[in-house]
């Protein structure tokens, strides 16, 4: 089946073409007339200038910005593939991953392009870099548009490089088929979008908030992109007072400072959250009382998504009704859980051996969908252990309930043996950040001659209170099994974690495991 996802903004253009369609801040910059055109008149550039030719691969590495959304649909449209890159990561990783994709053009924020400037001469397939907003960039608005070229359903659009936290990233190579079904669920199971409703880039565009442009370009909506770049909790609650109807997507991280924020603001949903429809959190845990906290502010605008890069934005979610349904027996359960799986969407739960499990029996989540990547690009080795016969193994480790609520454990690499037992990290640390003074924590393994693994836990103490090692350990010994309490506590003043939230794992366990 022919199809390329850049007709949405030729439609759009047509469709709606004198509604917004992207903004910087405050400042209105392009409707869908202009954006469509302006994407074209890119598309035609990319052929002419740079002879690229359908199926070449382009790389995007910049923070959040608005040429962000006419690049997305340029490349698309001359039938190139986007390879966005964390604009946070080390001039050496970027390397890897131009390298890795065999990227033939790369466009580059300014403030990046002196560290990538030379890489030309030692990656002959990189044949030119251009800063975006410069003169040369300015050249890519001049001249005529380009007609869209198709593409068949399975064509490689995007090139997603996971975080790497276990090893060198690797670039799940996702379809035009991929990103429509991403599309599509994104109607069914997160919300509905109205023409005029608008996404605020809060989380990084090469990632989460990149794929939910798609949705709100189908169908109508605003780009709104911070005039910082970033995510602010101050700038984001101003933009939430000037527009209407905002959506945005946030790591849990990201909320929890959005809250704090709104706390000592003393900021309340009926006065500076009106302008908020639906805030979709994903991504990594949220835990039970950082998002009953968020409820308490926000009102019912939450969502949550569970998906990965290897299936994008696309494999559970938690509806607002199942947020609000606070007279459901399982209320507490469901909000524990990361919901249920997305219209398109199948899930098997499996032991090590493939088998499927029972209901409320924990194993790895396997999924099947047309939202599934094509595979590891120029990696059949890691291909073969992620896909088989058409499922995706997630490396999740979840539980299912019979009435088909789906709760993450833990990620299967996370999970601590300690004499024989599994240990899940996450049930650990639920229970610790109910602590007053408990701001955060991470726990994991320390390698134990005699156990194997020992339960260690990394604390974040809230600023105003203290605590000890001895009056956590009570705390625990109140509230858990004893042997999955942790045997010692290291405090520290901060978690490390990545670009989009995560907790980087890998970092404490060089440190203290
Ligand atoms: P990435 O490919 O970087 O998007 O990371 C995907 C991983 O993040 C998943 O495999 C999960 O381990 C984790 N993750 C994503 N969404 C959620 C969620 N809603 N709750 C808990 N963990 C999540």
């Amino acid at each position: 089946m022919a199809m390329n996802v850049a007709q949405w903004l030729v439609n759009s253009g047509a469709q709606y073409p004198q509604e917004l369609a992207l903004a910087r801040g405050n400042e209105y910059l392009l409707d869908y007339q202009a954006l469509a055109q302006r994407s074209a008149v890119i598309a035609a550039n990319f052929q002419q200038l740079y002879q690229l030719k359908a199926g070449d691969k382009v790389a995007l590495i910049s923070s959040n910005c608005a040429e962000y959304i006419e690049l997305l649909f340029a490349i698309w449209h001359a039938g190139l593939v986007v390879v966005p890159i964390n604009a946070k990561l080390h001039a050496n990783e970027l390397h890897y991953a131009l390298e890795n994709s065999q990227s033939k053009l790369c466009l580059v924020s300014n403030k990046l392009f002196t560290d990538i400037a030379g890489f030309p001469q030692e990656l002959p397939e990189l044949a030119s870099i251009i800063a975006i907003g410069s003169e040369q960039y300015q050249r890519l608005y001049v001249g005529k548009t380009a007609a869209i070229i198709l593409r068949s359903a399975d064509d490689p659009a995007w090139i997603f490089y996971t975080s790497g936290t276990t090893g060198k990233p690797k670039g799940a190579l996702l379809s035009h088929a991929n990103l429509f079904t991403m599309v599509e669920n994104y109607c069914t199971d997160i919300d509905a979008i109205e023409v005029g409703d608008c996404l605020l880039h809060a989380a990084p565009m090469s990632h989460g908030s990149g794929f939910y442009a798609l949705p709100f370009v189908f169908k109508g909506g605003v780009n709104v992109i911070p005039a910082s770049g970033q995510f602010q909790p101050d700038e984001l609650s101003e933009l939430l007072q000037h527009y209407r109807a905002c959506s945005f997507f946030a790591a849990p991280t990201m909320v929890n400072r959005l809250i704090d924020y709104a706390e000592q603001q003393q900021l309340t949903e009926l006065k500076d959250f009106s302008g908020l429809k639906t805030l979709v959190y994903g991504g990594g845990p949220m835990y039970q009382q950082d998002l009953v906290k968020a409820q308490q502010v926000l009102g019912n605008k939450l969502v949550q998504m569970y998906g990965q890069g290897e299936c994008p934005m696309t494999i559970c979610a938690l509806s607002k009704y199942h947020h609000q349904n606070t007279q459901h027996s399982d209320y507490k359960k469901r909000l524990a859980s990361v919901g249920v799986p997305m219209a398109s969407v199948q899930v098997k739960i499996v032991d090590e051996n493939g088998q499927e499990q029972a209901d409320g029996q924990p194993g790895e989540i396997w999924v099947k969908s047309p939202a599934v990547m094509l595979g590891y690009f120029n990696n059949a080795q890691a291909s073969a252990n992620t896909l088989a016969d058409g499922w995706l193994k997630t490396g999740d480790i979840a539980i299912k309930s019979a009435d088909g609520f789906i709760t993450l454990v833990d990620r299967n690499k996370d999970v601590i043996i300690s004499g024989g037992s599994n240990i899940y990290p996450r049930e650990v640390e639920e229970i610790l950040n109910q602590h007053p003074a408990v701001k955060e924590s991470s726990v994991l393994g320390k390698k134990d001659s005699k156990w194997g693994e020992i339960v260690i836990a990394v604390v974040v103490l809230d600023k105003t209170q203290e605590v000890s090692a001895e009056q956590l350990d009570e705390f625990c010994l109140k509230h858990m099994t004893r042997f999955k309490r942790p045997k010692a506590y290291f405090f520290v003043e901060q978690l490390p974690k990545n670009n989009t939230g995560k907790i980087l794992k890998t970092e404490l366990r060089k440190q203290f495991g």
